[in-house]
């Protein structure tokens, strides 16, 4: 019998731990813009830092919000494979406010 209330007791303990997650991760959702994922897909991946960022998503978030003004700060990126993609992609998807943010090569 004491066994059973020792499992009821973790089994509640569980289910108010469950719940407790699932109200957090709603109450302090971070909405994140799309386009950094994608243009962080363009990138080359390999998250070596010669860019001088923490890795391809840092870079990407940089583009995305116009601070970095080139593609070509990515030292691995190629021309054609990922910095004309990411120019056009960016020339296509403008922000919210609609200002575009156009980086150059
Ligand atoms: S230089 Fe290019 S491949 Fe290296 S971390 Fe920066 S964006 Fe990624």
């Amino acid at each position: 019998m004491n066994i059973l209330y020792g499992v009821l007791i973790l089994l509640g303990l569980g289910v108010l731990l469950a719940v407790g997650i699932v109200l957090f991760s709603k109450i302090f959702y971070v909405k994140e813009d799309p386009r950094i994922d994608d243009v962080a897909k363009m990138l080359p991946g390999i998250n070596c830092g010669a860019c001088g960022k923490a890795g391809c998503r840092d870079l990407a978030e940089g583009l995305v919000k116009g601070e970095i003004k080139k593609v070509s700060q990515c030292k691995a990126g190629k021309k054609d494979k990922n910095y004309d993609p990411i120019i056009e992609y960016l020339s296509n998807h403008p922000d919210e406010d609609g200002t575009t943010h156009i980086p150059t090569i």
